[in-house]
């Protein structure tokens, strides 16, 4: 037979462009349109609808940056379409193109209740089935003009991302409304043909399965009369009932879709929008539930439900509603879907605290899986943090977003640096927006890794950031392929449904130790360095508030503020979602997280200042007491107490032969030469390597070839500046300090650096008055150290890279994540970067020609300047503080991080303040002492070993003890844990390599 293959599946694409699809809506006519623009900010729905509307018409402008238009529809459906199916069709100047990313629309009714959303690819709303002709129809639409931020023209910088730069050009023109017959039969044809034209091009062209296709094809559009498509539709479909109709291969791999809508909690659009964004796509989702029994929906992020629940009730109804039916399901249980990377070790427990509590209050739902699809990367203290908080599976995609390495696996354990060991998933289909197309289930079957052991995998179904979710053809096209020979097969389920089965026909999954280190968006670790500031901060001064708010509460009946920490968690938490801690939204986010940070900064040193009062006593006496709110004693003073200030010895700066000063406590002894460079750090062994200097600024052009504010390319490192010239080199106010200041570009830079009296630490603040653009800006410290892997700190403990790249894994890890402290070593002596704000950084190592030694280089990465998706990314004034802890173990760095990050804090009065709960163990850190969440008085304490060795933890408490509780995050009690042993007040626990416990001690 000849091969007429080409010619049939070129005759199909014409044919359903051409004639099929517009036939769908064979008849329309027009809608009347009037429009209200809101000025300024979103209006409630009330004064939207009660608003008096002016005429528009369809091929009209319409729509400022960021503004709000309240359309009114109305019309009459004509009395000749009496018996059929007729819906409005509401272009609002969509771009089906880009599936979201626009304008968007929720159709109201006139009495307030939600419809629908209007977005590009879901512009449809049923009026009637089957109509009587004659129906008055008035709709109202509230439509959102956001601007397109990132269009064909990627990543081009533009005013569009904030309210006050972005103008007020109309964006979008009015394209259709009109009320429309809509013929659900050719509707039926055109899926149909898209499922088998689809599957048909990823068969192979020799197999019989896909020449079947293309005769079945064939005949289906002999039958169909291109001048009567209509009238014809129905023979079409029956010549493919056959081919519909073929069962699946029994080792056919098995997809279970969920019904999905990636919503990023702000982005390309301000949090505001967000909250309109879910009511939108909520609104739809909730829709086609009514109207598809088999389909589910999975919605993450507590924080959009809660957003739903407050701001849109009549959405919520509905919501609550579907809930019941079990069809729309809570997915993850975190607050947000959060950055992994960077959030400290409670926040990263709290993000699961709370969206667990929130479901739980709601709904009586607990989720046993994490679901974080986009995040940019996982870090290796997440799996103990999954299971301490009852859960044990992950889900993501994100990985397959590396540029250097394949990931082995879809289905494995993962295991973190505990040992704790997380079922967890990458669905093949390798998108969190499937929306059923042939080459996407094609890609997820031959894609999957594992099989032969296994046939199931995910596939997150729908658009997401206001493409509305899942749409009816997704749901249509998934009913063809339950069970098509050729195809993988799609079952709608829910999450836990999924792992359900992953888990049994997959016992023995293989093992990946250690992070899921994302080879992209290295630079989110750098980028809108205040909103990271912010962030650290932020963590500090919670645990500062919880742990003096219990303490006060406990000893001088202070009032606990439940509700004010349960909120400020949550905001906090909320900004640690995957595009704002990172940096990558648009310039109104970061403006707003700069003032939300500063409010709740502002808010908690409230907290805390009352609590210490409250405990300080008389401050009348004269007396100065130091509070240290750190995990370890300082100045005398133990962890959580607080005692008289004493006088601190005094460090000396003199003059250096050659220029410069030296630093000397009796300790360390430090010398800055004359240009402000560190070119030694002695304790009695030197830490900089020879003829290099440390404290040095350098300075690297930073333009990617994609995702400005995301990606550091790494051919950053080919070019590189070292800004060694300084303007000043004088002593610093303080004795024992010197101060440099230094001008580059359009920039100047202003260190103080600081030998504090008996530790040996080097203290390095740095101010910067950043204007420049595309460059990266890093703080080096080149050291004589030779070491095979350095330490970083991560939640509840560190995890190790290479300093070496022996490997495309290795050399990939070119930018990588700390929080508090990096740390390498040599048997006998190691040495430690603390840091208080930034997260990238960067370990390499050289070997010299003149000793043939090792100098192993870190460098803190402080600023970077991409221009999209904020053309203004960091401009301005930045402050940083560094220390150099030579000869420090991973104890001493674990230390000097914390009290890097918690500064003690001087009230006055004359009580001492013994601890609220002492721990004797250095090796044992206590991340948060609180007052348990449900208000029952109870003191929770929250501690880990941080060196990643065995630990004795002797945990006294300070108050009258009834009971103490091993608990999960949720202050549950911990199911299968081992009673601990207690004497009194004293309990004693052995802990594992990083070992995570959260004890509950109820007071006596
Ligand atoms: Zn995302």
């Amino acid at each position: 037979m000849h091969d007429d293959r080409e010619l049939v599946e070129a005759r199909l694409k014409r044919v359903l462009d051409e004639r099929i699809r517009p036939a769908v809506y064979p008849e329309s006519v027009p809608l009347e349109v009037a429009v209200w623009h809101a000025p300024g900010e979103p209006v409630p729905v009330a004064e939207g609808l009660a608003a008096a509307p002016e005429p528009i018409a369809v091929g009209d402008r319409w729509g400022a940056p960021w503004g709000t238009s309240w359309f009114t529809v109305t019309g009459t459906v004509p009395a000749a379409w009496a018996g059929r199916t007729v819906e409005a069709l509401l272009d609002l100047g969509f771009d089906e193109n880009m599936p979201g990313f626009q304008c968007e629309g929720l159709v109201y009714r006139p009495d307030g209740t939600p419809v629908k959303g209007l977005n590009p690819r879901n512009q449809w709303v049923r009026v009637g089935s089957p109509v009587e002709g004659g129906e008055q129809v008035r709709l109202h639409i509230e439509a959102a003009s956001n601007p397109v931020i990132l269009g064909y023209h990627p990543f081009q910088p533009t005013p569009l991302g904030d309210r006050e730069t972005a103008g007020s050009e109309p964006q979008y023109r009015l394209a259709r409304m009109d009320l429309a017959v809509f013929d659900e039969t050719v509707w039926q044809l055109v899926l149909d043909l898209e499922v088998l034209g689809e599957l048909m091009r990823e068969l192979p062209a020799d197999g019989a399965r896909r020449w079947e296709i293309v005769r079945a094809v064939e005949r289906a559009l002999d039958a169909v009369d291109l001048q009567d498509v209509n009238g014809t539709a129905a023979a079409g479909r029956e010549r493919l009932a056959g081919v519909l109709a073929a069962p699946a291969a029994p080792s056919a791999h098995r997809i279970s879709a969920v019904g999905h809508a990636h919503i990023d909690s702000a982005w390309l659009w301000p949090l505001r929008e967000t909250v309109r964004k879910v009511a939108r796509t909520t609104s739809n989702m909730t829709a086609l539930l009514e109207d598809e029994p088999d389909f589910v929906f999975a919605m993450s992020q507590a924080q959009q439900w809660a957003w739903v629940k407050e701001h849109r009730p009549e959405v919520w109804a509905k919501v609550t509603k579907a809930v019941a039916t079990g069809r729309f399901v809570p997915a993850g249980g975190m607050w947000v879907e959060s950055d992994t990377n960077m959030p400290g070790s409670e926040a990263m427990a709290r993000q699961f605290v709370h969206g667990k509590r929130f479901f739980l209050d709601e709904f009586g739902i607990e989720n046993d899986e994490a679901w974080l699809p986009d995040t940019f990367g996982f870090a290796a203290g997440l799996p103990q943090i999954i299971k301490a908080a009852g859960s044990r599976r992950l889900l993501t995609q994100k990985i397959s977003w590396s540029r250097t390495n394949t990931f082995p696996h879809h289905t494995f354990l993962w295991e973190g640096i505990d040992g704790t060991r997380i079922f967890t998933h990458f669905p093949p289909v390798d998108t969190y927006n499937c929306s059923m197309k042939g080459s996407e289930i094609a890609h997820a079957a031959r894609n999957f890794k594992d099989k032969g052991v296994a046939r199931h995998s995910l596939a997150p179904t729908g658009w997401g950031d206001g493409g509305g979710g899942t749409t009816r053809e997704m749901v249509a096209k998934a009913a063809r392929l339950r069970d098509l020979e050729g195809s993988a097969t799609v079952t709608w389920e829910t999450p836990s449904a999924f792992f359900a089965k992953a888990e049994a026909e997959y016992p023995d999954p293989p093992v990946w130790v250690g992070e899921l280190y994302l080879e992209l968006h290295r630079a989110t670790l750098t980028s809108q360095a205040r909103t990271k500031r912010g962030n650290r901060r932020s963590e500090s001064l919670l645990r500062e508030a919880e742990l003096w708010a219990a303490t006060a509460a406990v000893r001088a009946g202070h009032p606990y503020p439940y509700a004010q920490l349960d909120r400020v968690w949550k905001t906090v938490l909320l900004h640690q979602f995957h595009d704002i801690l990172p940096g990558s939204s648009i310039a109104w986010v970061h403006r707003e997280a700069e003032k939300t940070y500063a409010a709740v900064a502002a808010e908690l040193d409230g907290v805390i200042d009352a609590a210490q009062r409250a405990l300080a006593g008389d401050p009348s006496t004269g007396v100065e007491l130091v509070f240290n709110g750190a995990p370890h004693a300082r100045h005398g003073v133990a962890a959580g107490a607080a005692a008289p200030a004493r006088g601190a010895d005094a460090t000396t700066a003199s003059p250096r032969e050659g220029g410069g000063y030296v630093l000397d406590n009796g300790l360390l002894r430090v010398e800055i030469d004359g240009r402000g460079l560190v070119v030694s750090v002695f304790d009695g062994r030197e830490a900089i390597a020879p003829g290099r200097a440390a404290n040095l600024l350098q300075l690297h052009p930073d333009f990617p070839n994609m995702w400005d504010a995301w990606d550091v390319d790494e051919f950053y490192r080919n070019t590189v500046t070292d800004l060694v010239d300084a303007d000043e080199v004088t002593p610093g106010d303080d004795p024992g300090s010197v101060r440099v200041v230094r001008s580059f570009g359009s920039s100047k830079v202003t260190q103080v650096l600081a030998l504090p009296a008996g530790v040996k630490r080097l203290d390095i603040s740095t101010e910067v008055d950043w204007h420049e653009t595309e460059k990266f800006l890093k703080l080096a410290f080149p050291l004589d150290v030779r070491a095979e892997r350095y330490a970083s700190e991560t939640q509840y403990g560190h995890s190790y890279r290479a300093t070496h790249t022996n490997t495309s894994w290795e050399a990939a890890k070119f930018e990588a994540c700390n929080h508090r402290f990096v740390h390498l070593e040599e048997p006998g002596w190691g040495v430690a970067l603390v840091n208080d704000a930034t997260y990238g950084h960067d370990v390499t190592r050289t070997v010299r020609a003149s000793d043939s030694g090792t100098t192993t280089t870190v460098r803190a990465s402080l600023l970077r300047a991409p221009r999209f998706p904020d053309p203004e990314t960091d401009q301005g004034v930045h402050r940083f503080r560094h220390a150099l802890v030579p000869g420090a173990t991973i104890g001493d760095a674990v230390r000097e991080g914390y009290f890097i990050n918690l500064p003690e804090r001087r009230v006055p009065g004359g009580a001492e303040v013994a601890p609220l709960v002492t721990v004797e163990d250095d090796a044992v850190v206590v991340t948060a002492v609180k007052l348990a969440d449900d208000e029952s008085g109870d003191v929770v304490v929250r501690f880990h070993e941080a060196r990643g060795g065995r630990a004795l933890a002797r945990v006294t408490a300070g108050f009258e003890v009834a009971d103490v509780t091993v608990t999960d995050l949720l202050e549950r009690p911990l199911a299968g844990a081992a009673e601990p042993r207690r004497e009194g007040g004293t309990v004693t626990l052995p802990l594992r390599p990083f070992e995570l416990v959260t004890l509950r001690v109820k007071r006596a």
